[in-house]
């Protein structure tokens, strides 16, 4: 089957219901394209779950703040196409801002305690821009399963919550960070690293690396300060600037002050003084 490029939300919908009434499991891959191999992942993980794979390319206005990269998010959109045919997507819907927001939209899906901290606390607005944007794909693909990447860890908390909370009927699976060879977390911004900067991200994936390390080590409990104290000067000394690292329990993504079986640090640094990058990981591994 030759892949479809949508552009119309109403086209999507019916594609979508004509699917359902012919029996298909759909699997729905929400991206804001420059597609990298951590996206791939999720469409891999979608082709394992369902019989029709739509992944969404949309560069979301409403989930960036007003001094932010909307701008400037690289676009890549013929490159994407070609990376998606090949993983055997059968849906690129790639709607434009006025088919999501005519004009006259005002409605706003908010989660309430989860979108608080973290990038929440950073980027004010930016989780009920991803809120929104996700109910709206999930009414116009209806997917039996949505698949979203652990890199965003607060987005994914957010989305499983908004589902259950708002009766949505569909599966949300989490699929692993994908990392270069050397640690650094694939993600779209990368391609903003010039120079030493791609150096000096990597003190993100160093920090978690030797918080594992300690972690697994370590006789007594670790206390989370511990953690977050070493990860402060690990990014200070590349040169980054730390936006926040906080030691959090994986599902209520609340702090924690020692590290247990579900804890998660959860990065963000500034690279450069310009390149937002995030990267989290659970800090008991089976690593020994
Ligand atoms: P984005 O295009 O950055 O909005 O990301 C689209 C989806 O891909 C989100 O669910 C992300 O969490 C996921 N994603 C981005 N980078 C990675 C990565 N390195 N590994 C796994 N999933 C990722």
């Amino acid at each position: 089957m030759e892949m479809k490029i949508i552009q119309s939300p109403a086209e999507m919908q019916l594609q979508a219901h004509t699917w359902k009434k012919e029996g298909m499991q759909i699997a729905l891959v929400p991206t804001m394209g420059c597609l990298h191999a951590g996206h791939l992942s999720l469409m891999r993980k979608a082709a394992e779950n369902a019989d029709r794979i739509i992944a969404s390319i949309f560069v979301n206005p409403i989930q960036f703040g007003p001094h932010e990269d909307f701008d400037a998010y690289p676009r890549q959109f013929q490159a994407d196409c070609d990376l998606a045919e090949k993983e055997g997507v059968h849906v690129i819907f790639c709607p434009d801002t006025k088919g999501m927001y005519p004009h006259g939209f005002q409605t706003t899906v908010s989660v309430g305690t989860l979108s608080q901290g973290m990038c929440g606390a950073n980027r004010p607005g930016h989780f009920d821009g991803v809120a929104t944007v996700v109910s709206k794909l999930l009414h116009l693909t209806s997917p039996d399963v949505a698949i979203f990447g652990e890199k965003d860890f607060q987005q994914l908390a957010i989305i499983r919550q908004m589902v259950r909370d708002l009766n949505f009927p569909a599966t949300i699976v989490g699929a692993p960070i994908v990392r270069e060879e050397d640690g650094l977390a694939m993600s779209s911004r990368n391609k903003y690293l010039q120079g030493e900067m791609r150096t000096q991200a990597l003190c993100l994936y160093r920090s978690i690396q030797s918080a594992q390390k300690k972690v697994a080590h370590e006789q007594q409990v670790v206390a989370a300060d511990t953690i977050i104290e070493a990860t402060k000067k690990t990014v200070a000394e590349a040169g980054g600037k730390l936006e926040y690292a906080v030691v959090i329990n994986e599902h209520s993504l609340q702090a924690e002050t020692l590290v247990g079986s579900s804890s998660v640090l959860a990065i963000a640094v500034k690279i450069g003084g310009v390149v937002r990058l995030i990267d989290n990981s659970k800090l008991f591994t089976t690593m020994k």
